[in-house]
């Protein structure tokens, strides 16, 4: 009766889903939804939650989600009332944010019943991290860790005297870099019984070694080498990837404008305000922010044209003007236009308007025309702007390279590892560098139980 049983998300990037059992007792890591694009779901949404919640004898503790991506998140308002649900604290923040432009949409749509902000504002944040806390037997420790989403966590997880390392979503390549993974590890983890751990990277082996872009840093060079060259530069990354904001703002040389809408820099306001103190070199408040407004009405400017860079008396965030922005050159986050008929979209009219644009693709390349997992909002928005010399991938994933999950191997020394979150989980003990462990992966499929 205990357990480790992975419901979704084994065979499948995302729509993630895991119970941790102990008789009558569980938590649940995760309650994602399937990403857009990816047909042969494992489980449909309605059908998933049917098989969770069936069992009307066992207790759910609580809720954990690793991240606010939506694949880990997505299906939130569907779980019942009275179970208590966590998230990191910033992460809250950031799924507040979201959810108020999510939950516009749905009122507008007349689905009203469907809006995410009552559920996220249920989420407690996670205790001190690095500490357990103890849930009708299982005991669970947080860990931060480094993801494309910001305030990401692992967990440790003891059980019936045995240790699992549950990963998440992670990386070891971001701004946090490879020393702070390493130390993380070594010191809050150590040796493991069972790693049950992401491995989307094992089916983009491939595909990332053309990729010479492969950190944080190496993305933040490139694009200053971009920014220098050209005057009208378009950024598309996705918003609440704050490392790869970070770099982007970093990177814009002496003289040019950084611009972004209000969406965009209310993000970074809370991802530096985070973080500033931690990471004090990539998350600071650096340039000013020129903050497009809709009809240049500055009533969008309201809770951010107060702000001041603490301890001085300056205004990071001003309202973009156009005449004075297109003599210095600039540097906009973008976005593609995901409800047009609702809410229209300004960047790709901006682009329109422009003499001559380079774009800075930062988003997984499979988005693209042609890609693993088209995304029609992306190729609209990219139309006519696809040409060498006007286009650049500049992207690190958000994901542990294979060395990364090999290296994670030699520092935990697992009996037992679980894989999970793959493309096919068939490729993961095919990875040359995971060599002596390979006799020590059990492959699960979803559903099925890996007994404790
Ligand atoms: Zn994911």
């Amino acid at each position: 009766m205990d357990w480790i049983k992975i419901y979704r998300g084994v065979n499948q990037i995302g729509g993630v889903v895991t119970e941790i059992r102990k008789g009558n007792h569980r938590i649940l890591i995760d309650f994602g939804a399937v990403l857009p694009g990816a047909d042969n779901a494992e489980a449909a949404d309605d059908e998933l939650v049917k098989q969770v919640f069936s069992d009307r004898d066992v207790k759910t503790d609580a809720v954990f989600f690793t991240h606010y991506h939506g694949d880990h998140v997505g299906l939130k308002n569907r779980i019942p009332d009275d179970i208590p649900l966590f998230a990191g604290r910033t992460a809250i923040e950031i799924m507040k944010l979201i959810a108020t432009g999510v939950d516009f949409v749905k009122i507008k749509n007349g689905k009203e019943n469907e809006t995410e902000l009552p559920v996220i504002n249920r989420i407690k944040p996670y205790w001190r991290p690095g500490t357990y806390k103890d849930f009708s037997g299982i005991k669970v420790m947080p860990l931060v860790c480094d993801h494309s989403a910001l305030d990401a966590y692992m967990f440790v997880i003891e059980l019936n005297g045995k240790r699992i390392l549950y990963t998440g979503d992670f990386r070891a390549h971001g701004i946090p870099g490879h020393s702070t993974f390493e130390k993380m590890i070594t010191q809050s983890v150590g040796k493991t019984d069972i790693l049950v751990t992401e491995g989307t990277m094992v089916s983009r082996i491939a595909e990332s070694a053309h990729n010479s872009i492969r950190t944080e840093s190496q993305l933040r060079q490139k694009a200053m080498e971009i920014f220098s060259s050209h005057s009208e530069n378009v950024v598309l990354v996705s918003s609440t990837n704050l490392d790869s904001v970070m770099s982007f703002y970093n990177a814009v040389p002496e003289g040019m404008a950084f611009v972004c809408d209000p969406y965009q820099a209310r993000i970074m306001k809370i991802a530096i305000e985070a973080r500033h103190k931690h990471f004090p070199k990539d998350y600071r408040y650096r340039e000013n922010i020129n903050v497009i407004c809709p009809d240049d009405n500055e009533y969008c400017m309201r809770d951010l044209k107060a702000f001041k860079v603490p301890g001085t008396d300056r205004h990071p965030f001003v309202m973009a003007r156009w005449e004075l922005i297109n003599k210095k050159g600039f540097a906009m986050l973008a976005r593609p236009d995901r409800n047009p008929a609702v809410r229209p979209g300004k960047f790709k009219s901006l682009l329109n308007e422009m003499n001559d644009p380079f774009i800075v693709y930062s988003m997984w390349g499979g988005y693209l025309k042609g890609g693993k997992a088209e995304d029609p909002a992306v190729v609209s928005f990219m139309d006519g702007h696809m040409g060498a010399g006007h286009m650049e991938l500049v992207h690190t994933s958000g994901h542990a390279y294979v060395e990364d999950l090999a290296r994670l191997m030699d520092m935990t020394d697992p009996d037992t590892i679980i894989p999970m979150h793959t493309e096919n989980v068939e490729d993961f003990i095919k990875v040359d560098a995971f060599g002596k462990y390979i006799s020590r992966i059990e492959k699960k499929n979803a559903g099925e139980v890996y007994e404790i």
